[in-house]
């Protein structure tokens, strides 16, 4: 039983030519028009559909491998196995922004 954990970082990135961006994209033409023709209701549309963007323009990665994972919930890394567990380092509130 000596087998190795291999542990390593959930590492955030962000995705500037991703679905988030392209969403960003759309709301800000959305937040232009809409604005234009349906007044405050249709900027908040805009903004809203904004950060929608932001959120999806994260992803996450396995800092080990460089493998997009799921989220910030995925406990081990699907594709080099490494365990995103704390090993007893201390530095659960530290991310990577
Ligand atoms: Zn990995």
């Amino acid at each position: 039983m000596d087998e190795q954990t291999l542990h390593a970082e959930r590492v955030k990135k962000m995705e500037f030519a991703g679905r988030g961006a392209a969403i960003q994209l759309v709301a800000l033409i959305a937040c232009v028009i809409l604005g234009a023709t349906m007044g405050i209701v249709g900027v908040l549309i805009g903004v809203g559909l904004f950060i929608w963007g932001s959120f999806n323009a994260f992803s996450w990665i396995c800092g080990h491998c460089g493998n997009r994972i799921d989220g910030s919930h995925v406990k081990i890394c699907p594709t080099c196995k490494a365990s995103f567990e704390n090993g007893g380092t201390g530095d659960a509130g530290e991310y990577h922004v």
